[in-house]
């Protein structure tokens, strides 16, 4: 049914099957499609949220404050409107796709073919790789010039599928007041309550940094935060958001393996642990193409049971270890927790209670895990759970 889009294999349907059984095809129609609200968290150490809203409304932007977080704000996303297909069409790549699907113009790096006789004022149709139409709009350059230039805007977007701020235009994400997150995401660093007296956080997974940034708010700069990543690009991406932020003073940022955190920095002993590992992320939404295999699913499962491992060791006696993935496979999330409570005697589920989301879907504790469904809840997929350390060892 969703083939042009998700090209996913038998065996990764029958474990998405497992979690969403009859209504397996209702999930992978959510996860084409994006949310309703477009989610950013207000940074509240520069602006009151009320604030905010009071100075993107005067600018005619419609905001509104979430119901139960009151750092985050959201944005409607309007649509889908209908996409035709002109005569003369434009190829967007899959990065690109995304944003014009969302109402972005096309920028001419992201334009993979166009009709050869494209000519500046034109009326186009933008299409995703695999031909699906997302956007009507006026060509700003002739064919053989988007295919040349490095930059600028090829396509002056008309009418897009669906239609959002963009959030990385607007004044008061150059001056640092919001952080584009998803609402899901917001609860990881609110449910560990990181600003008790003498809290050591250290979130494993840090970059871009969408979490320690919260750590950072919530703790109001109180709290001591080691942020560790292992990719070169992906700490200078969060280097320069935590400057925007202005957060640089209240975090360190160390590159590392974090599977091996225990080795090579024996004497850390956090009383806080974020733990967001690389997964399959089939939650997030909306995809326009993806494709992945079971394998995935295992291969993303071994590498965040490492993590796991080392989480348990270094995490201090009485600690919080909070676990989350973007991706809703069981083999991702209650079994790696599962697992966890499991093999080491020192560590304790611990029930989350939150008005927002529902209960995990398998395993002796499911009901202590909180889980967000595109479908049920109109947000990205995605998985919380909190462990507590009882012991030394
Ligand atoms: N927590 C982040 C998102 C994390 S995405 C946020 O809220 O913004 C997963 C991150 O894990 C990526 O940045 C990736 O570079 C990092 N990563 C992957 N393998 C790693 C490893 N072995 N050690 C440390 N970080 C790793």
């Amino acid at each position: 049914m969703f083939s042009q889009i998700l090209e996913y294999d038998e065996s990764l349907l029958r474990a998405l099957h497992r979690v969403y059984g009859t209504r397996l095809q209702d999930f992978l129609h959510a996860i084409t499609v994006p949310s309703r609200r477009l989610y950013v968290r207000v940074n509240t150490m520069k602006i009151d949220p009320g604030e905010l809203i009071d100075r993107l409304r005067s600018r005619g932007i419609e905001v509104y404050r979430d119901e139960e977080i009151k750092e985050a704000v959201y944005f409607p996303v309007k649509g889908p409107y209908k996409v035709d297909i002109l005569e003369k069409v434009v190829y967007a790549d899959k990065y690109a796709s995304e944003s014009v699907y969302l109402g972005s113009d096309l920028y001419a790096p992201g334009v993979i073919d166009c009709s050869e006789d494209i000519d500046r004022g034109n009326e186009v149709t933008i299409l995703t790789p695999t031909g699906i139409p997302i956007a009507i709009g006026v060509a700003e350059m002739s064919c053989s010039e988007m295919k040349r230039s490095r930059q600028g805007i090829a396509v002056k977007t008309i009418v897009s599928t669906y239609r959002a701020p963009k959030i990385r235009n607007l004044v008061e994400y150059r001056d640092g007041l919001i952080y584009s997150q998803s609402l899901p995401a917001m609860y990881v660093a609110k449910l560990i309550q990181p600003y008790e007296r003498n809290d050591l956080v250290v979130d494993m997974c840090a970059a871009p940094g969408g979490k320690t940034g919260h750590v950072v708010e919530l703790s109001r700069g109180r709290a001591y935060v080691i942020a560790f990543d292992h990719s070169k690009s992906k700490i200078l991406e969060m280097k320069r958001e935590l400057e925007r932020l202005g957060h640089t003073p209240f975090v360190e940022v160390w590159r590392a393996d974090s599977r091996y955190l225990h080795v090579d920095f024996p004497w850390l002993r956090p009383t806080k642990i974020i733990l967001d590992p690389p997964c399959s992320a089939l939650g997030v939404r909306p995809k326009l193409f993806d494709r992945k295999s079971y394998s995935d699913v295992v291969s993303a499962s071994r590498y965040q049971w490492q993590f796991m491992k080392t989480a348990i060791k270094i995490l201090r006696k009485h600690g919080l270890l909070v676990y989350s993935t973007c991706t809703v496979t069981i083999e991702e999330n209650e079994a790696i927790v599962e697992r966890a409570i499991e093999e080491f005697r020192c560590i304790e589920p611990i029930e989350i209670r939150c008005s927002r989301g529902s209960r995990g879907v398998w395993g002796f504790y499911r009901d202590y895990y909180l889980r967000f469904h595109p479908i049920e809840h109109d947000t990205t997929g995605y998985f919380i759970a909190i462990l507590r350390k009882t012991c030394n060892d």
